[in-house]
């Protein structure tokens, strides 16, 4: 199953559970808008780039729709679609008063300089401008994209529509960003890390963790998680990893990645593979990088009793399978990484209200979201007796679907 099979699996599982008629799964399934772009720029040589965009408009039923926008070479529009139908389902499984939308380019960053990743950017927004805003949808980051990009993306919006920081988040906080976005998504990993160890009567501290992906959701994870007591002992990115069976000294990893552009090569750690990652010897295995990494052989090799999907859509849906076989937790992506879009939340509301939160009280809201909303999830598994992932979809769809039905058609 591809990725847009696989979202339509997960809907349908608990679709088939909530006895969902075929009309109210054709409606729900179906995107609002779909936009495809040329982006042409001009590149420090001189020549003439060609690159396309998407923004993906999912559903509206519950509020303006709300997705990262993602720069990477494998965005094509059926990933950007597949993601836009998480957002919705994420949005209504937090609780937060948003539908679900996506965007993405599909470029290398890395073969882009610091002026072209600009360009790109503001000639992306040129193209969508009308289409997004703070009550309509509203782009934050995502894979290959950050405060910068969002500053310039911002920048060119008020271009058109004046001053509306609410437009996009995920922004510098000088230029009204909040207070513990960037660390958000990582955050809210951990504290659903820490709730699901609760209930399985373990704790944090001295768990085992592997963790695939060292950018901005991989590195507050592992950062949170040593703070936390938890022993990270492997991590890898695009170029490879490192493990250390004793745990790895995350501060000091930290700033290696940030001087060597990397984890490899980190001292006091030996050479790992990604592939190796996803089957070593750990109690915890966070995918924070990629979709589609959890295959069906890795599956059946995976050591890890507890899989975190801080990454979108990191679990093939044949894989996904097994694990429920296996009796592995799979805590899903549309519960444990809600953290970053719940902090969007809170961003939006302070740039309506203009009116600035501290960091503790972002940290506190975060904590109360993203427990209570895995408390819920936790329950509905228990009391109808279905996997984590499928009680987040039970939850999250029959939000989007009652809010559907009062609105009307
Ligand atoms: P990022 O671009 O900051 O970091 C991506 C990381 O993945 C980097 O360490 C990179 O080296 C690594 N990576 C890339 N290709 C890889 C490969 N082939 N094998 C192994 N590692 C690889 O991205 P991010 O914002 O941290 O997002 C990571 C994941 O989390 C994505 O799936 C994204 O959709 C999801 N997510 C992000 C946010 C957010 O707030 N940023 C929120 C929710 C979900």
């Amino acid at each position: 199953m591809n990725a847009v099979e696989a979202a339509r699996y997960y809907f349908n599982q608990a679709a088939d559970h909530m006895g969902l008629s075929q009309n109210m799964r054709k409606l729900m399934l179906t995107p609002k808008r779909e936009v495809k772009v040329q982006i042409p720029m001009e590149m420090d040589n001189g020549e003439i780039g060609t690159f396309i965009g998407y923004r993906v408009q999912h559903d509206d039923a519950r509020g303006p729709m709300k997705g990262g926008l993602r720069f990477h070479p494998e965005v094509d529009a059926d990933e950007v679609v597949t993601l836009a139908q998480l957002m919705t389902w994420k949005t209504a499984v937090v609780n937060i008063p948003y539908g679900g939308a996506k965007g993405g380019i599909a470029v290398d960053i890395s073969q882009l300089s610091r002026g072209e990743l600009e360009r790109i950017t503001r000639r992306f927004i040129d193209n969508i401008h009308d289409m997004i805003g703070p009550d309509k949808d509203i782009p934050a980051p995502d894979m290959g994209t950050n405060a910068q990009v969002m500053a310039w993306a911002v920048n060119q919006y008020e271009k058109y529509h004046g001053f509306s920081p609410a437009c996009i988040t995920g922004k510098p906080l000088e230029l009204h960003g909040s207070e513990g976005r960037e660390e958000a998504t990582g955050r809210g990993v951990v504290i659903v890390t820490d709730a699901v160890l609760k209930k399985l009567k373990r704790t944090l501290a001295g768990s085992t963790v592997a963790l695939q992906g060292f950018g901005n959701v991989g590195s507050f994870t592992a950062r949170f998680l040593y703070e936390s007591g938890a022993k990270v002992v492997a991590i890898t990115d695009v170029a490879g990893g490192v493990r250390n069976p004793q745990g790895l000294d995350i501060p000091s990893l930290l700033r290696w990645s940030a001087d060597h552009k990397g984890v490899t090569g980190f001292p006091g750690a030996e050479a790992i593979t990604n592939d190796e990652l996803l089957r070593c010897e750990a109690e915890i295995l966070i995918p924070a990088a990629l979709g589609g990494v959890i295959t069906e052989n890795v599956a059946r090799d995976m050591r890890a009793r507890v899989v975190i999907e801080a990454a979108n859509n990191p679990t093939r849906a044949e894989a996904d399978e097994i694990l429920q076989k296996r009796d592995v937790v799979v805590v899903p992506d549309i519960l444990a990484n809600a953290g970053g879009v719940t902090v969007s939340y809170f961003e939006w509301v302070q740039n309506r209200q203009h009116f600035r939160w501290d960091l503790p009280r972002v940290r506190q809201e975060l904590e109360r979201v993203m427990v209570d909303s895995f408390d819920r999830v936790w329950n509905i598994a228990q009391e109808k007796h279905v996997s984590l992932r499928t009680a987040a979809y039970i939850i999250g769809i029959g939000r989007v679907g009652r809010a559907t039905v009062l609105g009307g058609i």
